[in-house]
């Protein structure tokens, strides 16, 4: 009898230590996988003036995993050496909350939620398990607490002066890289607008209103009523107009997206997208979609993803930005890769290179690529940002 009990006792402690240790490193590097591994070998010229971009890339879920950023890891994508390696100035560093189970890309409902499961074997601290705007907190202080402890390799923008500060510094170091906090769902806000002032004073600066189902604010393109702004939405944008705070269209229901540009009166930015034009998927942004938001002034991330992109090359997502410079113009459209956002990649950040080459492959003049690639966030933020 005692046997079966010890037997069965080392079987659940040997269950309970899988699930803390191997889980969490087996989900992230099973979901953030590339399609080609490093190194990404390019030519001596198209080294040269990728290394002489200013890059920008508006999306990275990077904070929902446990990895250590300033250290480079064997998996996922995105870390401060990785970042360094592919010469990137700004990543935006955008905060997942809640995610349904069994999610798919047509309705899915709020009932159910699969990261509290990943935060608890990652060992989240206990606010950070039960309610999602501490959730939110939690991964802002991480990103905060990495800042703090790079010596200033990383430094997290929180206004245009401290970006013009930032520019001003990396022109001697060109080591150092700047983060921006961007919040994945509203949802965050648990309905209480009052949380609006502690997500901007933990610095978000960019909220998307929703992800993958329906909430407080309105309707995602992945929700079960896919319907437009509620009352709460429209207090919300007010308030983030107020603080000139981001509105990110990603992941919007058409009525959403809709409602927001009839109302809103600063420009909007979609930081991670596909775009109908060149693949049909759903969320993908329509020619019409992206017109109005670019006549408002606003940016538009292309995603390196495959239903952004309908591919996995580098080639792709040059395709999608090509025709987006055509139909809405140069000025307009970003990187929005959704590195880290348990999706597959064509590379890790350090293969950025290999975009540089396929856009000039596309027709990109030297000019375009520099805009494309972050020239174009760098003035909306100076221009945008308080
Ligand atoms: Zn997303």
């Amino acid at each position: 009898m005692k046997i079966i009990i010890y037997t069965l006792l080392s079987l659940f402690l040997m269950a309970v230590v899988g699930f803390f240790t191997f889980l969490p490193s087996r989900v992230d590097s099973g979901k953030n996988r590339v399609e080609f591994r490093p190194p990404y070998p390019v030519t001596g010229e198209i080294t040269r003036l990728h290394q002489d971009l200013a890059i920008v890339d508006l999306h990275a879920d990077t904070l929902l995993w446990n990895r250590d950023i300033l250290k480079r890891s064997e998996w996922g994508h995105v870390d401060l050496p990785r970042l360094v390696e592919g010469n990137v100035l700004l990543q935006v560093f955008s905060v997942v909350t809640k995610t349904p189970r069994n999610l798919n890309l047509i309705s899915n409902d709020d009932k159910s939620d699969s990261i509290t499961l990943l935060a608890l074997a990652q060992l989240w601290p206990w606010k950070a398990l039960v309610n999602l705007n501490e959730r939110a907190l939690y991964q802002a202080n991480r990103l905060q607490h990495y800042a703090e402890k790079s010596s200033g390799s990383l430094t997290l923008i929180r206004s245009g002066k401290d970006l013009q500060h930032f520019l001003e510094q990396r022109k001697a170091h060109k080591s150092m890289v700047a983060s921006m906090l961007s919040l994945e769902g509203a949802h965050a806000l648990e309905g209480k607008i009052e949380n609006l002032d502690k997500l901007y004073n933990a610095g978000y600066r960019i909220i998307g209103l929703v992800h993958f189902f329906d909430n407080e604010v309105g309707g995602s393109a992945h929700g079960v009523d896919k319907s437009g702004l509620t009352g709460f939405g429209r207090q919300l944008i007010k308030q983030m107009e107020d603080r000139r705070m981001l509105v990110d269209l990603a992941h919007a229901s058409p009525e959403l997206i809709d409602d927001v540009m009839a109302m809103a009166t600063r420009p909007v930015i979609v930081t991670h997208t596909g775009i109908k034009g060149t693949c049909n998927k759903s969320r993908n942004l329509t020619d019409l979609q992206m017109l109005k938001i670019s006549k408002a002034g606003g940016l538009i991330g292309i995603g390196f993803y495959p239903v952004a992109i309908c591919g996995q090359s580098p080639d792709d997502i040059a395709r999608a930005a090509s025709y987006a410079k055509d139909l809405v113009g140069i000025k307009h459209i970003a990187l929005g890769s959704d590195f880290d956002g348990a999706v597959p990649q064509p590379f890790d950040v350090t293969g950025l290179p290999l975009l540089t080459k396929a856009l000039l492959a596309e027709g990109f003049s030297e000019e375009e690529v520099r805009l494309f690639m972050g020239e174009n966030v760098i003035q909306f933020l100076l221009a945008n940002l308080e």
